[in-house]
């Protein structure tokens, strides 16, 4: 069937980029993850939307199945072509298409890299309140399928709530333009809501309206040492009660922060003291001197109630970055600790310090020579958890019983990466019966012959 659909696409669209040699094909095994590699039949590069059309009427109609990739930073497996399949990549469907300073919008092509989108935006005075790890490499189709979150959620919501309109493409080849610029549009369904978090599931984006803030003047950002999670979460709420301005409140546990002190090149400690929690708060402001004084006053009131046990606040854009190579060294880090079972779990707060205490206790009793770090969002209730004994086969054990863990206190599986291939088996733990086979209803009305992304999420 593939060199049907190679002749097929060759004849319907002669300028089409299709790669099929085994060297370049490499490239596109898998994402992230690195798991299970899988080289794809042949992998297509449409340009425009109206070639994008053409493929999937052609494969839907000899019933290929099709995985879709985007940047390949996606950490759930599903861009990892499965047996069979061929692969569409939208690195070619890449750019800026207007960026709209009146009605504070940008609208790109789904392939575009998530920075190249913050870049335009800050060029333009604006800001483009999406930002994760992932950015110089995610693409922002990837970003609005996996619904991803970040490091301002706290203040802006997820990928979600950055879009006012997309356009994608159905199974059936069917273009679905729904290029909304405007805040509020109730006429009928939203239906880009169907494409956002759905994994590429039910259609593939090609392009998005995005919204725009404007761009704040100033940012404090300080690190702080806490000795309980107590203080971690009365911190978060003075914070959110005292500055108003909070983008983003990563918590580390201590295992985390050493472990990207020691072992990542470019981090140092700046703090005097070692804690039992770190906290890197991000606070956005007008950038006065005024606001300055304020955020240092708050900052040692903080510490005189005993919420902190340090502070230190940077002084340049130099030591605000310092900051955060400690926080992103997470990409160097699972790297470092791979084979490992990366987690990006939701738990309510007011269960978290137990259950980080009971996944590390039954873990510790469970396996040797195990590194287990703890960081999270703690403001979106979620939280990263990676462990590594160093044998692959732990790893699968070791999801399974954090998983297990998790369902006694009201989690879920996944706030960020997504289900994809690797967390399919514990769907079940998170959403209901009831749910789940609306889901395979939606599925089977959009795509009736299973060729976008099979086997992602559920089976059908
Ligand atoms: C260092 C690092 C840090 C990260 N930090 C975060 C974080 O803070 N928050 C977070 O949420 N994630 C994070 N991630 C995970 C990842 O970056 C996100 O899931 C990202 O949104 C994936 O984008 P991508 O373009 O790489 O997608 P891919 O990996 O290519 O694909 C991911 C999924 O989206 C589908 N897809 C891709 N493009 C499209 C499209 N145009 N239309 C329909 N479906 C499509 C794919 O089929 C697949 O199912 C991180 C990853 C790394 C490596």
């Amino acid at each position: 069937m593939p060199s049907h659909l190679h002749t097929t696409l060759s004849t319907l669209l002669p300028e089409l980029d299709i790669i099929s040699d085994p060297d370049t094909l490499q490239s596109y095994t898998s994402d992230w993850t690195r798991e299970s590699p899988v080289v794809p039949e042949m992998v297509l590069r449409p340009e425009t939307t109206e070639q994008l059309s053409t493929i999937l009427t052609t494969c839907n109609s000899l019933k290929q199945a099709v995985v879709t990739q985007g940047g390949l930073t996606g950490l759930s497996g599903g861009a990892t072509p499965q047996m069979g399949e061929v692969a569409i990549s939208l690195s070619k469907m890449r750019g800026i298409i207007e960026l709209d300073r009146k009605g504070q919008t940008v609208t790109v092509k789904a392939g575009t890299p998530l920075q190249e989108i913050q870049d335009a935006a800050d060029a333009a005075g604006f800001r483009l309140a999406l930002d994760l790890g992932a950015r110089g490499n995610c693409s922002i189709g990837g970003n609005l399928s996996t619904n991803a979150g970040g490091n301002q959620v706290i203040k802006y919501g997820m990928a979600r709530e950055q879009v006012l309109g997309l356009e994608a493409v159905k199974a059936d080849g069917t273009v679905i333009s729904a290029m909304n610029q405007m805040l509020k549009n109730n006429a009928g369904y939203d239906l880009k809501h169907l494409f956002i978090g759905s994994e590429g599931s039910l259609g593939i984006i090609t392009q998005c309206v995005l919204r725009l803030h404007p761009k704040t003047r100033g940012r404090q950002t300080a690190l702080c040492g806490c000795e309980n999670f107590d203080s971690v979460v009365a911190l978060l709420q003075q914070s959110q009660a005292g500055f108003g301005g909070v983008s983003s409140f990563e918590v580390m546990w201590s295992g985390f922060y050493r472990y990207a002190i020691d072992h990542v090149e470019y981090t140092r400690d700046p703090l005097q003291s070692a804690h039992a929690y770190y906290v890197l708060i991000e606070l956005e402001d007008d950038g006065s001197e005024h606001a300055r004084e304020h955020c240092l006053e708050k900052l040692a009131s903080f510490m005189e109630q005993g919420l902190l046990a340090d502070v230190v606040l940077a002084q340049s854009e130099r030591e605000s970055q310092d900051f955060w190579n400690i926080r992103d060294s997470i990409a160097e880090i699972l790297g470092l600790l791979a084979p490992l079972a990366n987690f990006d779990i939701g738990v309510p707060i007011k269960h978290m310090e137990e259950f980080v205490k009971r996944v590390e206790r039954e873990l510790h009793a469970r396996y040797n020579n195990l590194t287990l770090i703890v960081f999270g969002h703690l403001g979106d209730g979620n939280l990263h958890l990676c462990a590594s004994t160093g044998k692959y086969d732990d790893k699968h054990k070791i999801y399974s019983d954090v998983y297990q863990i998790s369902a006694d206190y009201g989690a879920t599986v996944t706030a960020e990466h997504g289900i994809g291939m690797n967390k399919k088996a514990y769907l079940s733990l998170t959403r209901s019966e009831a749910e789940i086979n609306t889901m395979r209803e939606l599925k089977r009305c959009f795509d009736p012959n299973n060729i976008l992304n099979r086997g992602r999420i559920f089976d059908v």
